[in-house]
């Protein structure tokens, strides 16, 4: 398709050696301008690339006399014949470097300031909060076009293959009532009823749900999330979801279907980055713990978890004896090649390890000529020929390094499991053109929440259990608002799926309940009185009544997906419009005080934070 104007013959991207001879007429803004006394050059840039402009002082003096006050970042538009560019001078790192644009006349459209950072330097080091307010020139910049034509690929794609599998797009509205997804809401206050509030959708969880009771079937959404939480690297407040769901479906269904979908948009918009494995690998969250001591495990490499309970059992080492006898674990990861590593390294091992919550980290190290000859922290008081046992039980050979925790389980297991990513990547072993997803399922339906007394969901409060632990939906007491930790539920898996890739967490999702009385049996579990939950989830547990098909869906951040695709580690590259770490919009300035008028029309009186 053409994308000449009124202004332009053609973009700053498309002129090549074949139009050479025809007149052409550009605009754009100057990316950098060379004079050389009667020779002006321009590099004249738009959002498809960059044209060499030339303006000859001998014929052309009056484009030559405007083109002296250019100044970088001035939009232009020039008119003139497209020539080859003389033999030598061609560039051939430009798709326009054939050619130049002998520019005849020259117009000013816009003039500029001095931009506060280079455009025109793809290697400028830029202050973020420099980026943020001046988003709009951050944006110029190719890298970020690239990365935001990529993201509407994502989308696109995503579209694509959804209007192909029968699902109906829907938007859901953004002024909700509360639907909880563990964060805080967002509110807004309601002026037709003051002291009422609507809360910002967390996800549109409680809608999709209730499209399938209005017989959907199958429905998506690029839905933006509204989330009042801390901020980190890959966190927003207003994020981006693809939200699914689909009706008479088991798990393995919607695992299934999102499995095709995830691979066909990979193939779309980074057809040069291979999948690791498909099918992709499926585990267990207690597999994916003891395996990888994460439910997101990066497997694009090896260094699992290995138990080293026989091992160490009655080697005489305290910390062992103690934590076995607590019902702890001893677990450990082999660091290929990492004998030979320098005192500093371990130390950072060590350093990172007790940031990760360890009391303390054992290593020992194989040397890589031979038997007999091994390093170790507990190697006094545990002695050679045990020291090195344990460390063959761990699968460590000549060369290698163990790196061994001590700890409760799930504590033991996710100590590692970050030292295993921290050494992976680390060692260069995760190899960053791999798109490498995995599965992770059957979490826990509910953790004990020991503060307030009740059970509470480890994922979404709606999903449903695994079916033969539906009888597990029970409280020692016999009745569902009087729970306690040692009851049954606490064993229940729910049928709730994560998809990861390289280690992120992708998305989640779930089978849900489809009946009223069960829901309302896990919502007690979770702490609501039959009162609470009718005040809060009315409206859903009210439309089951009217006939709810089985349903289940899922949620991917595209933010993430898209951050990953770009290789980059914040979200924030990956979105046009991001804001700060503390929430800030640095750019229009967000949040900014109310005005007195606006909080007197919504009936709320603005009270000074103390101190
Ligand atoms: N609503 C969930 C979320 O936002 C996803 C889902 O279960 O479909 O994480």
């Amino acid at each position: 398709m053409s994308l000449s104007t009124s202004y332009r013959t053609h973009t700053c991207g498309e002129l090549r050696a074949a139009d050479a001879g025809a007149e052409a007429a550009l605009a754009g803004w100057v990316h950098r301008r060379r004079d050389q006394g009667g020779l002006i050059f321009l590099d004249l840039r738009d959002r498809h690339g960059i044209t060499q402009v030339v303006i000859d002082e001998a014929s052309a003096p009056e484009a030559h006399t405007a083109a002296e006050e250019l100044r970088t970042e001035f939009v232009v538009q020039v008119r003139g014949r497209v020539e080859r560019r003389p033999a030598g001078t061609e560039n051939l790192k430009l798709p326009t470097g054939e050619i130049e644009l002998r520019g005849r006349a020259v117009r000013l459209l816009a003039e500029a300031r001095t931009p506060p950072f280079y455009i025109n330097e793809p290697d400028a080091v830029i202050e973020e909060a420099l980026r943020l307010r001046y988003r709009y020139l951050d944006l110029r910049r190719e890298e970020m076009q690239r990365r935001l034509a990529m993201r509407a690929a994502l989308v696109t794609a995503i579209r694509a293959f959804h209007d192909a599998s029968g699902f109906v797009e829907v938007e859901t509205p953004i002024l909700i009532k509360s639907t909880p997804e563990g964060a805080r809401d967002f509110i807004v206050p309601s002026r037709f009823q003051p002291g009422s509030v609507y809360a910002l959708p967390q996800s549109p969880q409680q809608l999709k749900q209730l499209l399938m009771v209005a017989g959907t079937d199958r429905y998506y959404q690029i839905a933006r999330c509204f989330r009042d939480e801390d901020l980190r690297g890959d966190r927003q407040p207003e994020f981006t979801q693809l939200d699914l769901e689909m009706s008479f479906v088991a798990e393995d269904d919607v695992m299934a279907f999102v499995e095709a979908m995830v691979i066909d948009v990979s193939r779309k918009v980074a057809p040069e980055r291979p999948i690791a494995l498909i099918p992709f690998p499926r585990f267990t969250y207690e597999v994916a713990l003891e395996r990888f001591g994460s439910d997101k495990p990066d497997l694009r490499f090896g260094l699992e978890l290995v138990d080293l309970g026989s091992a160490v059992a009655g080697a005489g080492y305290r910390v062992f004896d103690s934590t076995l006898a607590a019902g702890g674990r001893v677990m450990g990861i082999v660091v290929p090649g990492g004998a030979g590593i320098s005192r500093s390294q371990l130390e950072e091992y060590e350093t990172a390890a007790r940031r990760f919550g360890a009391k303390g980290l054992i290593w020992i190290a194989i040397e890589p000529d031979g038997r007999g000859r091994v390093r170790s922290t507990i190697f006094k008081a545990v002695g050679e020929e045990r020291t090195e046992a344990i460390a063959v039980a761990a699968g460590a050979g000549p060369g290698d390094l163990v790196l061994v925790v001590a700890d409760a389980n799930i504590t033991c297991q996710e100590i590692l499991g970050k030292l295993r990513v921290e050494a992976g990547r680390g060692l260069g072993l995760a190899d960053p053109d791999l798109l490498s997803y995995c599965w992770v399922h059957r979490f826990p339906m509910y953790h004990w929440d020991g503060e307030n007394g009740r059970w509470d969901a480890t994922h979404n409060p709606f999903s449903a259990p695994v079916p033969a632990d539906e009888p597990l939906l029970a409280t020692l007491s016999g009745d569902p608002t009087q729970p306690s930790p040692e009851d049954p539920a606490g064993r229940a898996r729910a049928q709730q799926y994560d998809i990861t890739l390289n280690g992120w967490e992708l998305g989640g999702g779930s089978v849900r309940i489809h009946r009223r009385e069960l829901l309302e049996r896990s919502f007690a579990l979770m702490g609501h009185s039959y009162e609470g939950m009718r005040e809060r989830f009315g409206g859903i547990l009210e439309a089951f009544e009217y006939g709810a098909p089985p349903h289940g869906g899922i949620a991917l951040g595209i933010d993430r997906w898209a951050a990953l695709f770009a290789r980059v580690e914040n979200i924030r590259e990956v979105m046009a419009f991001p804001k700060t770490q503390s929430g800030s919009d640095l750019m229009l300035g967000a949040p900014s005080p109310a005005e007195p008028h606006q909080l007197e029309e919504l009936g709320l009186r603005s009270v000074p934070p103390e101190g």
